[in-house]
Order: structure tokens, then sequence, then C-alpha cells
């Protein structure tokens, strides 16, 4: 057997698992396809018929509120059907196996999978096992990676930022547990960023080795210092063992992204957050609802990159088709 690949035979994108080793032209791709769905605030959002026909069906075994509400609305809006199964009032908690799951959504003609789940490496081997039409799209896997959430991270800089090669940018918080960073190393790494920064605690950075390339800062006010971009991150409670998680007062006093230690980065810096907030922790009200949160313009762009890539993967499957 082969081994696994995201993409087809012509090196096209047939599931969606990782960012890792996308070329910056694969990534571009798919955010110039993400800004033909933009539209101005207060008007419609973009629709097509191009997923008519098609059936969609997510599986989260761990909560999400942005990412599946975006993949919904992202299907529906291209015009498929879509299913999302409540995973705790399915058979899986009767013992059914994930494949078991997959297989008998796959039986009622569900062609992509959106899957969200705690173990690492089930979105790879649910793609090894379905059939060569169905496409397998992660919705977030373990704190290994979140494609789509780079994907939108990377949009939602482009709008502000008009580029990526001149910036610096810190990705601030619980680096080690998070599957946003991960995801975020990959695709800023893929589009060249002037200066990628890791900024954390020591025990909250990845270990020594991991993440090539970018600075490591253990103090957030060197961290932000002239930063044009200050992604802010949550503290991974559920991926800690409980008595490593910080006390959230001890940590808003040391790592808590205030407007005063913003005065730090550049004037016009930008700050993200990919949600959920545990605000007055990571993040104070006055910077998450202040002139340079663009954390809602992030959810919208979510939207947009999710129909993006939906389109692709479809798009792929019947250029393979035709072919045949
Ligand atoms: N929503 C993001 C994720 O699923 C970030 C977070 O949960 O902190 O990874």
């Amino acid at each position: 057997m082969l081994p696994f690949s995201q993409y087809d035979a012509d090196g096209r994108l047939h599931h969606l698992i990782t960012l890792e080793g996308m070329s910056s032209a694969q990534v571009r791709e798919l955010l110039d396809r993400a800004q033909a769905h933009l539209r101005r605030p207060g008007e419609p959002p973009a629709r097509s018929r191009a997923l008519e026909g098609v059936s969609v069906g997510s599986i989260f075994t761990e909560p999400s509120t942005r990412t599946r509400a975006s993949f919904e609305l992202a299907a529906r809006r291209l015009g498929a059907d879509v299913l999302n199964l409540e995973i705790q009032l399915s058979s899986r908690v009767k013992g059914e196996t994930v494949l078991d799951t997959i297989y008998t959504l796959q039986a009622m003609a569900v062609d992509v999978f959106v899957i969200r789940d705690a173990e690492v490496g089930v979105c790879q081997y649910v793609a090894e096992h379905v059939q060569p039409h169905v496409s397998v799209l992660s919705a977030g896997e373990a704190h290994v990676s979140h494609p789509t959430q780079g994907l939108l991270d990377a949009l939602t800089i482009l709008q502000f930022k008009g580029g990526f090669r001149d910036l610096v940018v810190a990705v601030v918080g619980d680096v080690r547990h998070s599957r946003v960073a991960r995801s975020a190393y990959e695709v800023f790494t893929a589009l060249e960023v002037g200066e990628l920064r890791i900024v954390g605690p020591r025990a909250l950075l990845p270990e020594a080795g991991e993440m090539p390339g970018a600075r490591r800062f253990e103090s957030l006010e060197a961290g932000i210092l002239h930063a044009d971009v200050v992604m802010m991150l949550r503290i991974q409670r559920e991926r800690m063992a409980e008595a490593s998680i910080p006390d959230p007062h001890d940590y808003c006093a040391r790592w808590g992204l205030t407007a005063k230690r913003l005065k730090l980065a550049r004037p016009e810096a930008i700050v993200m957050h990919p949600g959920p907030m545990n605000r007055e922790v990571e993040i104070a009200s006055e910077v998450a609802d202040g002139p340079h949160s663009v954390i809602r313009q992030q959810v919208t762009n979510g939207v947009a990159v999710r129909m993006a890539v939906l389109e692709t993967v479809i798009g792929n499957r019947d250029r393979r088709r035709g072919r045949r």
C-alpha cells in the first residue's frame, strides 16, 4: 500500500488533514478562493450551487462552536445536504467503532466527512478507509493540527496586513498543547512570515526542537515587542494534568494581554484569538473588544475558508471522475 497522502495522483487536495508541507502556492489558491466568498458587512452571504447533490457529515468528539457552525453554514451556502452526528446520542456510546460509524454514513451517501477528534491519527485513519470518492476534512485533531483554522488565520492577516514577509507574528500562551499554534506555524512557515515568535511560560512552550525557525520567548513583554500580529491562545486545560494547570489569576497577571502591554507591539498591530476566549485570563476584555482586535473577522473568514476547502475537494473529485 502507498504511504498516505492527502493529495490525489495529480497532487490535488483530496483530504485536508494537515497544512504540513503545503506549498505557498497551494495555500494561496485556497485563500484566493476563500476571498471570493467574502462579502461586505451587512450584505447577504455568498451562495452557490457548487455542492448541490453532495452530502457533508460532521462527527465531533470534542466541543466546538465556531468550527462546527461554520462548516455547517459553509456546506449549506454551497447547496449541500448537511448532517451533524450528535455523538453523545449516536451508537459510538454503545461501543460502535469509528469506522463502523463512518461506513454507516457512507452507506447513506455521505461524500465529505468533517471530523474533530481528541485522538491523534483518527482523521488520517478514516481517510485511509473511506471510498475513493469520499473526502475527510479535519476540524481539529488533538493537539496536533487544525488546518482550516490555520488557513483562516492566514486569510485574516492577509486582509489586514496585505502580505506576510515583512511581518513579526507572535503566537502567545499555551503553544505546547495548541493545535491552532501548530497549524499557524505550518501555514506561516509556508507563507514565509518575516519573523515568527512563540511566546509563553516554559512549561507551555513546545519541546526544544519543535517548530524550528520560530523564536522562543519566555517573557510576554519581550515576545510582543514591535509585533505586527499578536495571536493569543487559551490554556488547553483539557490536555493537561490537573496539577499543571496554571492558576487563572496568576496567569493573567503575568501573561494576560492588557491594553497597556499591547502598547509594546506596533501601533497598528492586530490581535487575534481562535476562540473560545477566557476573558481576563489570557486576554483582557478591553483588548478583545478593542480597536486592535480582529477576532470577529477571523470568525467571518472561517466560513469563507471552509467554503473554499469544500469546493476544492469536491471540484477535484469531479475532475477525477470526469477522466474515468
Ligand atoms: N477552538 C480552538 C480549537 O479547537 C482553540 C481552543 O479550543 O482553544 O483548538
